[in-house]
């Protein structure tokens, strides 16, 4: 039985989507290779701004799915492309790390250290934040930089439990500066399947973005107006899913990718 109709466009998560952890999804390579020869275009999407573009094309390729670094879009390219429409050049304080100081770079962004320097605050998951960078973030919030953040998650699953993310110093600015984000880059905020869209040249309309988890890539899929189909490889469960009002419902509820095609 083949009821799912080829789009134009997929945007696919990555973890819990087409690999769990260093494990391809059985089959995820063979659905993305069909789909790349009947003519669909492919994105790989990721929240996560601790490593860089290159680290993910190269883990999907090693996996079996050949990905070319411009495949990928990550939280910070989705912020950086945001900036670079918005400001010129513009002095950015930072908490992050490299993957995030490079796509700022690669915009025009300079990097600054200092309150008085900022234009612009950039809030990341950084590993190595002191109080001090937290309260030099802080003044600059109060002296009225823009507030923008790569991603909103609170924490990030491993194998052993949870870390601590992005989304729990957002939480700390907000305390403090009581100001909320000005932008949001990451999901379920639209940003990071709207850049995907428009660099496959393809429209909402004629897009499909396949994720496991209902709170990030099911909103940011509907935020951004795509169909949308949740897999029961990762997170969710059917349960989960059944228990969404019927408006918040994906598009397809899938076993796999692989019944993608
Ligand atoms: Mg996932």
């Amino acid at each position: 039985m083949n009821t799912m109709p080829l789009y134009d466009g997929y945007i696919f998560d990555l973890d819990g989507t087409l690999y769990l952890g260093e494990q391809l999804i059985e089959g995820a390579d063979r659905t993305v290779a069909t789909l790349r020869d009947r003519g669909a275009r492919v994105m790989f999407v990721t929240n996560k701004p601790i490593s860089s573009r290159q680290t993910y094309a190269a883990k999907l390729t090693e996996l079996g799915i050949p990905a070319d670094v411009e495949e990928v879009l990550t939280s910070p390219l989705a912020l950086a492309d945001y900036i670079a429409a918005h400001h010129q050049s513009p002095n950015v304080l930072l908490l992050g790390e490299k993957p995030v100081t490079e796509e700022l770079e690669a915009v025009g962004c300079r990097i600054v250290h200092k309150a008085e320097d900022a234009e612009i605050v950039v809030i990341s998951w950084d590993r190595e934040v002191t109080w001090e960078r937290l309260d030099e973030a802080f003044q600059a919030l109060r002296g009225g930089a823009r507030f923008y953040v790569t991603n909103p998650d609170v924490t990030c699953p491993v194998e052993s439990g949870e870390l601590s993310d992005a989304g729990a110093v957002v939480a700390y600015m907000q305390a403090c500066s009581k100001r909320d984000p000005d932008h949001i880059a990451g999901k379920p905020y639209p940003a990071l399947a709207e850049v995907a869209m428009q660099r496959m040249g393809v429209t909402p309309q004629r897009t499909l973005l396949a994720g496991d988890r209902l709170q990030t890539d099911l909103k940011c899929g509907k935020n951004a107006g795509c169909a949308t189909a949740v897999v029961l490889t990762g997170v969710s469960t059917r349960a989960d899913i059944e228990a969404l009002p019927a408006d918040e419902q994906p598009d397809y509820v899938l076993q796999s990718v692989v019944e993608l095609v």
